[in-house]
């Protein structure tokens, strides 16, 4: 254990750390609880083993591999010494590291629980430790535990939105069970918030799922909303689509909108003061009976499984400032011809929704 010319003492790694050598965490996710060395880049090592060319020092410096005692870290940096990379250990690891009184990064408050559960999101460049515990303090609202919020929310939970509320007041029918995956048939009469907060505390009971046994209203929306960083709406009525884009342009509330009809679906995310809102593209709910609902024009049973989970996915990378957000465009997808189609949407200049102010 000793005397190795590739290994590094914990000291002499900290000092290299602030002047530029890349000091990488091999250890797994699963092994953070304790915190991280100060400075470091995690990079677990069954990654590294998938895809070594990630491992690149900075030009003119060296690696330092660390891990809980150094063993991993040292086999580590003799395989990458071999093929060439300027690569070494830190002798003892984080044990050492700890022992030494060094600088320490926390866990994020993240848990055993949810080092083991987030597991594959720790591990994502862009997420983490700190991108899991954002999702953990998010608050989602989904209007709608039907063919929509079935799949969002159950994605949402999947991925440990701390807390989402429900808002539905219907009540399961066996007609739903072809699209709104989060009811069962024993769920038949029981109410939609109701069943699907079981399902999804069954799938993760970590959360806060609130569930509200109401209709989305004039009366209850704003204080809904100025309780939550973002609505998923899944409603299937204009009504109450043009009520989420209103109460979300006066409370300053992202919103991801999805609809389906027969075979075909679209999909946005809606941000107050940034782009278009929905009244830019319909100004007005059109006339009772114009517009058939689901129960008279029928849907395709899975569209509403892709476009949920289009909506869920806009919601995440939202809420984690990831990627290009579907702001300002909207994907029409065909399930019968298998072609998604976008089209840009632009604010209306006479919008008198959105330009108010
Ligand atoms: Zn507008």
């Amino acid at each position: 254990m000793s005397g190795d010319p590739l290994e590094i003492d914990v000291e002499s790694a900290w000092a290299l750390s602030q002047e530029g050598d890349r000091l990488v965490d091999i250890r797994e996710p699963s092994e953070w609880l304790a915190g991280r060395p100060a400075r470091s880049q995690s990079l677990p090592a069954s990654r590294l083993a998938e895809d070594p060319a990630i491992l690149a020092p900075p030009p003119g410096r060296a690696l330092l591999l660390i891990c809980a005692s150094g063993v991993r870290s040292l086999a580590w940096a003799r395989s990458l010494h071999a093929a060439g990379l300027p690569a070494r250990s830190v002798r003892g690891g984080f044990s050492a590291w700890t022992r030494a009184g060094l600088p320490v990064a926390d866990g994020h408050g993240l848990d055993a629980d949810a080092m083991d559960r987030y597991d594959r999101h720790l591990r994502l460049p862009g997420i983490g430790a700190a991108g899991q515990a954002r999702l953990l303090a998010s608050r989602v609202l989904l209007v709608g535990a039907g063919g929509l919020g079935s799949p969002a929310a159950f994605y949402l939970a999947a991925a440990g939105v701390g807390t989402l509320t429900l808002v539905d007041d219907d009540r399961v029918e066996r007609s739903n069970l072809q699209r709104q995956i989060l009811h069962t048939d024993a769920g038949v009469g029981a109410t939609k918030v109701d069943s699907a907060r079981e399902r999804l505390l069954a799938l993760n009971p970590t959360l806060t799922i609130q569930a509200i046994p109401e209709r989305l209203a004039p009366g209850n929306a704003r204080p809904l909303f100025e309780r939550h960083d973002l609505v998923i709406d899944g409603a299937d009525n204009f009504a109450t689509r043009h009520l989420v884009n209103d109460t979300a342009l006066a409370t300053g509330t992202p919103w991801a909108y999805g609809a389906v009809q027969r075979f075909q679906g679209q999909v946005s995310l809606f941000v107050p003061g940034a782009g278009p809102c929905y009244r830019c593209l319909f100004p007005e709910p059109p006339p009772a009976g114009a517009a058939p609902a689901c129960a008279e024009a029928g849907v395709f049973g899975v569209l509403p499984g892709l476009i949920g989970i289009l909506q869920a996915t806009e919601a995440i990378k939202w809420l984690l400032g990831l990627g290009e957000s579907l702001a300002g465009r909207l994907l029409v997808y065909d399930a019968l011809a298998m072609r998604v189609r976008e089209l840009r949407l632009d604010r209306d200049p006479a919008c008198p929704a959105c330009t108010g102010g």
